[in-house]
């Protein structure tokens, strides 16, 4: 969106020997025409594809016509370049021409993202997309051009850096420190790239206009506005263009004229890159780290939280297909099968959701359930692609048996739920989930019920968890003889319906035989048990390993005690007065804390009189499964929730009864809790968080972002028009004194209830906020307590209420723990399958083994395997992959150096490598 100029904000006090040198000449002023185009937003998609495409239209004329509008920036993505060509493929020649002759540049991004809201591998392979699209055009603006994304993630640069880019332009999250046009931004690794500040947004030329002396008056206005922060000799960047906005035909001649009347200003209709060659890189400020201050401009860091669905279906998307699709085919299945279509398809839905409004969900609701659809389809393509890829694993193991597949780099075990013969009794190590006893051995029927019966068999699927997986016939002069052998796993190739069609032609010919059916199905039982650890990226038989750790029920809360559950590890009890719990001897976990949100889909902001609900009227607590393998309580708790905030009054007002019900699961061996709330939303105008108390009081945190883990203060940076939230973003983890919480596209937290010191320095946190649900009426609002001014259109929007059913899904953890190993435990359950045998596989192995570091990717390029890795560490690591040779690579596939099995890995850094074939 169009920034607005921000009079009361500078660098500090007015210096008049700070500006710009005019005396010694005319001061350059680079006029780069551009406009920004938001893919979807206020409007659908299409609505502003149509005027993309007429724009497109007339700027291709104007450009072809028209020699002195010598430049066009197309937003750098290449994205717009698609959605026009869908309409106008005869126009790709000429947007060829004009892109290879310099005057039209596009990309590097596919779509301009949001940074904090997808997952690192999304940003990249956006990245990579738009390159590879671009390179048809004759190559990309080899700038990173990232101008209204709502901040900045720390390891951008070196993201940039990776892929050939050593210069940036942003514009949100620049902090006050920064007193110049431009300033060197690094990341935790130390990669590093020149960054311009667009100290007014993207906009500050928009508009031009027709009559020379208006724009000479507009120009010593604005260098006025930005003398601070020039030097002299600096020249000044000049964006000729803002949100869909058309291009100027009279651009040319009004530059030409302006020239030609002083000798104050030399204008120049130019590019990025050579606005960017000519500008200063010596004596800049230097910034590290990522760029979250709203001093300068709106950060909008209520986004994270604002339709919470759309955050948790990108994470079960990104999941999918990073965390299982990918691995799982890049491993598994055969290299001429790794199904590149399936997977650019599913990727391009989710870079084209990552568009700053579209993730963020500032946009109208039918943008909204275009995102909601995108990342479904994107999902049903990882879940199909494991599938397929789980089928490929059971089909090459040697021998048969039920197989336990550990689809992570850590080496873990885990619980798993599988299906077994049930020989005698249950052993101490097992919990039964259901019990079906065995089907007697034989019976005799005569021909025509046979014949009648035939009909309802279809397939080997007889039931859920019942299939034939072996069927034979015999025939003697007595009659025939048919054995049936059931299962619990479908197996390829049983012939079921040869098996029908021959019975049929020998019934029709012997309508009076006697047929002696024999059927095998021994008793089953589906359990839950304990699988030892598997290696990384590994399987081993299912061998129901003994439990260290069993769970208990120590308290059934029958006796007027809390309901207890304890693995020894973790011991959960249930305050039913309070609908909450105390984890290892702390209580107040699982608080809920309803308050009233008058903001809008970009801002929190608590309406004028706030009424907080923290405390059920009721609290009812089940016991659930009592272990050993897994125990759970249920806990509903009724609340009095208000209706919505009133326009008038700006005092929530009315009166719900919801029942919220959260589900508390510990299982063997494992040192956490998983919780899963879920409750049906009657309520508008309102912030739901849950409170986590901290075993120690802090001042810091540390969440993961994109190939990182992120220290924050218990502040941030603001101004009057923005209000300074700390509210943060994580991506699936955030640590805070001695608390670790994994969630599901639970995206943002805030350490809370502050325990002052005596200075400001010593203030310390008890307690880390959730925000489980943030429900607005406005895609944007004036007026708002935390932030004055608009950040889109005054739209009234039904969708962000999240009216009807919610759900969220996070687990604690005490103590030291990798965060990372806990992410993996916490959300990738190690995956069973039923072998039958047969293949070329050992009953154990890995198909990969990386040591040292954190695996973001695995996946097959140019037909290799290729693997993505990154240090989250302050010190060196040496990145290990055993018995294996590549080349390390740059995010453009571009081979950078070969390796025998390690490399070290510096601190922070992120490197990308490609396997030799074993
Ligand atoms: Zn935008």
């Amino acid at each position: 969106m169009s920034p607005a100029p921000d009079p009361t904000v500078g660098p500090g006090p007015f210096d008049p020997n700070a500006g710009p040198d005019r005396v010694g000449g005319a001061m350059t002023i680079a006029v780069v025409p551009h406009t920004h185009w938001d893919r979807e937003w206020y409007d659908p998609f299409q609505t502003f594809r149509m005027k993309l495409v007429h724009l497109v239209d007339g700027l291709l004329d104007q450009m072809e016509q028209d020699s002195s509008y010598r430049h066009f920036l197309l937003d750098g993505q290449v994205a717009v370049i698609d959605d026009y060509l869908e309409i106008r493929p005869e126009n790709e020649d000429r947007l060829r021409a004009l892109a290879s002759a310099g005057r039209l540049t596009i990309g590097p991004w596919y779509i301009l993202m949001d940074e904090f809201l997808v997952s690192a591998e999304t940003i990249v392979r956006n990245l990579q997309a738009g390159i590879r699209r671009g390179t048809s055009f004759g190559g990309v603006m080899e700038v990173g051009y990232l101008p209204d994304m709502f901040g900045h993630i720390a390891q951008m640069p070196q993201i940039l850096n990776e892929a050939g880019l050593d210069r940036t332009v942003v514009w949100r999250g620049v902090p006050s420190t920064v007193d110049r046009s431009a300033f060197n931004w690094t990341s935790p690794d130390g990669s590093e790239v020149r960054a311009e500040y667009l100290i007014a947004g993207y906009g500050n030329g928009a508009a031009l206009p027709k009559d020379a002396k208006a724009v000479l008056r507009r120009l010593r206005s604005l260098v006025e506005e930005f003398e601070p922060f020039l030097r002299p000799g600096d020249p000044l960047l000049l964006m000729n263009g803002t949100d869909h906005i058309r291009p100027q035909p009279w651009l040319g001649s009004v530059v030409a004229e302006v020239n030609g009347m002083q000798d104050e200003f030399e204008l120049s209709i130019t590019s990025l890159p050579d606005y960017l060659d000519i500008s200063p890189v010596d004596g800049l400020p230097h910034v590290a780290g990522e760029l979250r201050s709203g001093a300068r401009s709106n950060l909008l860091m209520g986004v994270g939280s604002n339709r919470v669905d759309v955050k948790q279906a990108a994470h079960r998307a990104e999941h999918s297909l990073e965390q299982l699709a990918e691995p799982l085919s890049a491993l598994f299945v055969p290299v001429g099968a790794w199904p590149a279509p399936f997977l650019e398809l599913a990727w391009k839905l989710m870079i084209r959701n990552s568009a700053h409004d579209s993730i963020c969900a500032c946009s109208a609701d039918d943008v909204v359930d275009a995102v909601l659809h995108r990342y479904a389809e994107a999902l049903h393509i990882g879940t199909g692609l494991t599938a397929e890829a789980v089928t490929a694993f059971t089909a090459s193991m040697a021998m048969p048996g039920v197989m336990v597949l550990n689809p992570t780099s850590h080496r873990r075990g885990g619980m798993v739920e599988v299906v077994v013969t049930a020989a005698g009794q249950p052993g101490p190590d097992i919990q039964v989930v259901s019990e079906r006893a065995g089907l007697p051995g034989s019976i005799t029927l005569d021909g025509t019920t046979v014949k009648n019966m035939l009909g309802l068999i279809q397939g080997s699927r007889l039931g859920h968890d019942t299939y034939v997986t072996d069927v034979s016939m015999a025939e003697d002069e007595s009659g025939l003889d048919i054995s049936i052998v059931i299962g619990t796993e479908p197996r390829d190739g049983v012939p079921v319906e040869e098996v029908k069609r021959e019975l049929y032609t020998r019934l029709t010919a012997r309508p009076e035989t006697e047929v002696r059916l024999a059927l095998e199905q021994p008793p089953v039982r589906r359990i839950l048990a304990r699988q030892s650890p598997i290696a990384g990226f590994g399987w081993a038989l299912f061998d129901g390993a003994p439990l260290s750790h069993p769970v208990r029920l120590l308290d059934d809360g029958g006796a007027g005690g809390s309901v207890t559950l304890s693995n020894g590890l973790v011991t959960v009890a249930v305050d039913a007065a309070f609908g909450t719990f105390t984890l290892n001897g702390l209580p107040g976990y699982g608080r809920l804390i309803d308050s009233g949100d008058h903001g809008d889909t970009y801002n929190y902001s608590p309406p004028l009189v706030d009424t907080v609900v923290d405390t059920p009227n009721a609290v009812a607590v089940v016991i659930g499964d009592r272990g050993p393998v897994r125990g759970t309580v249920t806990v509903t708790s009724s609340y009095s929730w208000p209706d919505r905030v009133d326009g008038t009054s700006k005092a929530r007002i009315g009166n719900h009864e919801v029942e919220v019900t959260t589900t508390l699961e510990v299982r063997a061996d494992e040192p956490m809790v998983r919780v899963h709330t879920e409750f049906v939303n009657p309520s508008r105008d309102h912030r739901l968080r849950v409170l986590l108390p901290l075993p120690e009081p802090s001042a810091h945190s540390a969440a993961e972002c994109a190939f990182a883990v992120i220290e924050r203060g218990l502040t941030a940076e603001g101004r009057a028009e923005e209000a300074p939230t700390p509210t943060f973003p994580s991506r699936r983890f955030v640590s805070s004194g001695g608390l670790t919480v994994v969630h599901a596209g639970l995206l943002e937290y805030e350490l809370v209830d502050i325990e002052r010191g005596t200075d400001g320095e010593s203030d310390r946190a008890k307690t880390l906020a959730l925000t489980l649900l943030r429900a607005t009426g406005m895609l944007s609002r004036l007026g708002m307590t935390t932030r004055s001014l608009t950040a889109g259109p005054m739209t009234p929007l039904e969708g962000p209420q999240m009216i009807g059913p919610v759900e969220a899904d996070y687990a604690i953890h005490v103590g030291d723990v990798d965060p990372f190993e806990l992410v993996d435990q916490v959300q990738t359950e190690l995956i069973t399958t039923t072998s039958f045998g047969g293949g070329g596989r050992p009953a154990e192995g890995a198909a990969l083994t990386v040591h040292g570091v954190e695996v973001s990717s695995v996946r097959r390029e140019a037909g290799l395997v290729e693997v993505r890795v990154f240090n989250p560490r302050a010190h060196p690591t040496l990145c290990e992959f055993p018995g294996r040779t590549g080349w390390l690579v740059d995010l453009r596939g571009l081979p950078q150096s070969p390796f025998e099995v390690s490399f070290e890995l510096r601190a922070f850094g992120i490197a990308t490598v490609r396997l030799n074939e074993e």
